[in-house]
């Protein structure tokens, strides 16, 4: 402060001067020589230095060196004529420590100096780079992964925004209980080398040396000079490298400490309360973040864990499904030999006692074998390896054949079972029929288990049709035993049965509803029950199928035919009526529906001969007059009305009993309306007087159409003997080998026509096997079918035996008809494709000559005249059905294909065959396209059945065959 007079001064300029030295601020007036020329008290006060000190000395000398050319620039400025508004910089004071200071300044007119005036903003500025740091601490935490990314940014922003040279990160090893370096930092200027070499290499014990008393207090310490401090063992690095004050601080999460940070300057500071209050939050802040990023790596680690684990059950659950494909095996195996054996079995001759007891046999074997396969599909849902396999097929077909397939059940119990499907659907669809149809078996065999009289309907309705799907509703409704209201949820569970005590009347597993309900989910539909005790259930689901676009069906000739035929239906129940009004309309035609016997009468009596029924669709089994007795009527008195007889059990005496009545057609229960269809057809069409019998296929042992060699590899004596039996009897050869190496020996000795190649066996397995057969058959151009016999039922196993080279699979118990169908298709592909010169037949088109030979006794020359007779005919045939073509006549073409079909048949050539059947039916359906292309087949194929027939009748009648 400034020495006042002790008289109050008096007038401007005393007042003025008194307001300079009084004033707080710094004022001065600078000359343009680079000296004050005038400085007021403030400047003695903030400074520290006298009035003659400051006047004496160029005031530049003042101005800390990393400011004085911004200050320079900025005076430059001011004399030039602008004024400075705000300028900072660094003052040295008199104790050698430096005041920031904030100037304003301008010059006057003249600009020989000029004024200028500072505060000293020390202190602002200070709590400005606290906070400054805090927030740069703040951010790098908000953004490092880790303690140790986070380390070096965290010391970078306290050393620079604090002016500090040094800076350390410790944390503590709480295993070690020691403080170990995590980071050292340190200004770029600053020349401490091997203190931050031993910083970095030395750990610190709870109470030794900065870091150690800092952890052991959990509070903050300040060192004004460390290399007078007894207690920092670093101190004579410190002072050799000119380090001097020092603090430090706890990193600290809820009381524990965590960590220390310290910080060195070169200069000796006084300690600063304010800072070590800042960043001792700073710390806390740390702490909160070490808890965080190892909260997450913790996580991290978790999910680790959790990932492998989950590893592990995907693969204990593939080793499940494993185990159970291979238990499967092991089960099908044996019942392999008992479900072929006792098919055998039955077909030899037996007492009435013995085929009971064998039958029982078969129907449990079947029954064990559903049970494996629903175990297989339900533990395929539960581990999620379920996949439906979608194709195109036929709707109302699948179902239609399905309900049949159960109708004997249905019939045993003598129930009635119908299947209503609603008569415009498409009939081309795209999803799982296998799936499908094991749904509605489910369903309406459940039905037929648990109701004793009455009916068991299947119906289909559409519940929404677009371009591409169309999604509809079934529901199989039953008059049986029903469902009490609090078990109607549970039975869709797995095992859940509504009866599950030991004593219960109906068998069953309790899996049916379970796997139902899940392949109907993944249909995308729902499945759900209504159902009263006593009176029945209706089970009923969605599914959602797909439409592929394909051509419309045509309206067939035949059918345009038939538009009004007047036919009477008769049949005692009423869904049956509805069933088949619903379908005779939808052909166009005028169904009359009766309920008796005695109704048909009457009704048959009520027509004249001009509006007389052209047709009667009759129902067998009627209570008081049955339908054999209607039928005898009819053949008595109306002569021109055609029958047709429906029944539910087809005995054998009935086929007698209708040939004697004079039937025209004779349909088993549920009616399949393709059947019902043809036999309308048939029975309406003057030609045919014959009965037509429709049922499906039996599994009798008719030989199969020529004798062929067959391989059969196969490591299980009783499978050997099964299928060698089987083969046998179905009229081939065979030869028995253990395992594929064998296979492959016998190849390569004989020649075989069907290799049957069982797929797990022991030295070298089925798939192997194949493979080195189609390696070597690169050479020679031969390909031999190879059909997989498999007991492994998993999916995929087809794949993998297509995928080996073979042709076709057969999966075990081998069934009869299957196997059956698989010897046709690879005669098939055998007399269609092959050149001349493969395998065992010098015939491209025809079959074997052995066979033909068989088929007229060994009689070479009736053979050749038969020969000649085709050849006439053939001409004659393909020439009617050109006529056909240029005339526009479909019928033509019909009868034509149809001739042909039959006679080339006798030479069992069956491409010719396939195509003339072709032919036969786009003919009447009147689809002209399919028409063209079938006859260009047709007529390629006979010429090579022409062909192969004029080379027969050449031949050498001593050959017998030809071996190439
Ligand atoms: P399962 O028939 O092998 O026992 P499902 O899962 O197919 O197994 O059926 C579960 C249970 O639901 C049956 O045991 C039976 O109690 C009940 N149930 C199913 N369908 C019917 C039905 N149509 N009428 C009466 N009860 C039925």
């Amino acid at each position: 402060m400034s020495a006042h007079s002790p008289l109050r001064p008096t007038g401007p300029d005393a007042e003025v001067a008194e307001l300079l030295d009084l004033a707080l601020d710094l004022i001065c007036v600078a000359g343009s020589d680079g000296f004050f020329k005038r400085v007021n008290n403030a400047w003695t006060d903030v400074l520290g230095y006298t009035k003659e000190e400051l006047l004496t000395q160029p005031w530049i000398n003042l101005v800390h060196p990393d400011d004085r050319e911004l200050t320079i620039s900025e005076a430059t400025k001011v004399f030039q004529g602008y004024k400075t508004m705000r300028f900072r910089n660094r003052c040295l004071s008199k104790n050698g420590s430096y005041r920031w200071i904030l100037w304003t300044a301008a010059a006057p007119a003249d600009r020989q100096f000029f004024y200028a005036t500072g505060r000293d903003i020390t202190e602002l500025k200070r709590d400005e780079d606290l906070l400054l740091a805090q927030y740069s601490v703040t951010r790098v935490l908000a953004e490092a992964p880790s303690l140790y990314e986070a380390a070096p940014h965290i010391l970078k922003s306290i050393c620079e925004t604090l002016e500090w040279a040094v800076g350390t990160v410790w944390q503590l090893d709480k295993n070690r209980g020691l403080l170990r370096c995590v980071e050292t930092w340190h200004i770029p200027s600053a020349k401490v080398a091997e203190f931050s070499a031993v910083t970095r290499s030395r750990t610190f014990d709870r109470g030794i040396g900065l870091p150690g008393r800092v952890w052991e207090n959990a509070d903050a310490l300040w060192i004004e000079d460390v290399t007078k401090d007894n207690n920092f063992p670093r101190a004579p690095i410190a002072l050799n490298e000119g380090l001097h004050s020092a603090f430090g601080f706890p990193i600290l999460l809820g009381g524990e400490v965590l960590g220390v940070l310290e910080f060195f300057s070169p200069q000796i500071r006084q300690p600063d309360t304010k800072l070590l209050k800042l960043l001792s939050a700073v710390g806390s802040q740390i702490g909160q973040f070490i808890e965080r990023t190892e909260a997450e790596a913790a996580l991290r680690l978790y999910a680790r864990e959790l990932e492998s684990a989950k590893q592990v059950a995907e693969e204990a659950t593939k080793a499940k499904s494993e185990f159970l494909a291979n238990m499967s095996h092991e089960i099908r195996t044996p019942m392999n030999a008992i479900v072929g054996m006792t098919e055998l079995a039955l077909g030899t001759p037996l007492t009435s006692e013995q085929r009971e007891y064998l039958s029982t046999i078969k129907d449990s074997a079947d029954a064990l074998l559903t049970l494996i396969n629903d175990l297989l599909d339900f533990s395929k849902i539960e581990a999620r390896k379920f996949e439906l396999d979608k194709r195109n097929f036929n709707l109302r077909d699948t179902l239609e054949d399905t309900v049949r397939l159960l109708a004997p059940r249905a019939h045993h119990k003598e129930l009635e079972l119908g299947c209503h499907i609603q008569t415009d659907l498409p009939d081309r669809v795209f999803g799982d029929p296998i799936r499908l149809r094991q749904i509605v078996i489910n369903l309406v065999g459940n039905a037929i288990k648990f109701t004793d009289k009455g009916e068991v309907m299947l119906h289909v309705e559409r519940r929404s049709q677009s371009e591409q799907v169309l999604d509809l509703h079934f529901f199989v409704s039953d008059t049986g035993i029903g469902i009490p209201e609090e078990k109607q949820q549970t039975i869709f569970e797995a095992f859940e049965q509504v009866d599950s005590s030991t004593t219960r009347k109906y068998g069953g597993t309790g899996l049916g509803l379970s796997i139902s309900a899940a392949l109907v989910k993944l249909m995308g539909g729902t499945m759900w029950v209504e159902s009263k005790v006593r009176q029945g259930s209706r089970f009923h689901f969605t599914v959602v199928l797909e439409l592929k676009k394909s051509e419309p069906e045509p309206f067939s000739k035949e059918s345009r035919k038939l538009i009004d035929l007047p036919i009477l239906v008769v049949d005692d129940n009423a869904s049956n009526r509805r069933i088949l009004q619903e379908i005779l309309t939808n052909w166009q035609m005028e169904p009359t529906l009766v309920k008796s016997g005695a109704e048909a009468l009457s009704a048959l009596q009520d027509r004249t001969s001009t509006d007389s029924f052209a047709l009667v669709l009759l129902d067998v089994h009627m209570p008081d007059m049955d339908g054999f007795a209607v039928a005898e009527q009819i053949r008595d008195k109306y002569q021109g009305i055609k029958s047709i007889l429906l029944t539910s059990a087809g005995r054998p005496s009935d086929v007698a009993r209708c040939r004697e009545l004079g039937v025209s057609g004779y349909l088993t229960k549920p009616i399949k309306q393709s059947e019902l269809f043809d036999a309308i057809v048939t029975a309406m069409s003057e030609h045919t007087q014959d009965l037509v019998r429709h049922e499906s296929a039996s599994t009798s042992m008719r030989p199969s159409s020529s004798a062929l060699r067959i391989l059969l590899a196969e490591d299980n004596p009783v499978n050997q003997t099964l299928a060698s039996r089987i083969l046998e009897k179905l009229g081939h050869n065979v030869q028995v080998v253990n395992n594929g190496k064998e296979a492959i020996e016998q190849i390569q000795a004989e020649d075989f026509d069907l290799v049957l190649m069982d797929v797990q066996m022991p030295e070298m397995d089925g798939l192997e096997a194949t493979m080195a057969i189609r390696a070597s058959e690169a050479n020679t151009g031969k390909h031999i079918p190879i059909v997989a016999m498999t007991a492994h039922a998993m999916k995929g196993d087809r794949e993998r035996c297509l995928n080996s080279g073979m042709d076709g699979y057969l999966s075990k118990p081998i069934r009869i008809e299957e196997l059956k169908s698989a010897i046709y298709d690879v005669e098939k592909k055998q007399t269609a494709g092959q050149p001349c010169g493969q395998g065992q037949n010098s015939f491209r088109a025809i079959g074997r000559i052995e066979v033909l030979l068989d088929a007229v006794m060994g009689d070479r020359d009736l053979l050749v005249e038969m020969a000649e007779l085709w050849l006439a005919d053939s001409a004659k045939q393909l020439t009617l059905i050109k006529d056909g073509f240029e005339l526009g006549d479909a019928t033509m073409i019909q009868r034509a294909a149809h001739a042909l079909k039959g006679s080339v048949g006798t030479f069992q050539a069956t491409a010719a065959q396939d195509a003339a059947k072709e032919l036969e039916l786009s003919a009447r359906d009147g689809d002209l396209h399919g028409m063209k292309k079938a006859f260009e087949t047709l007529s390629n194929q006979i010429d090579f059945v022409r062909q192969d027939l004029s080379q027969l009748s050449r031949a050498p009648a001593a050959d017998g065959g030809s071996k190439p």
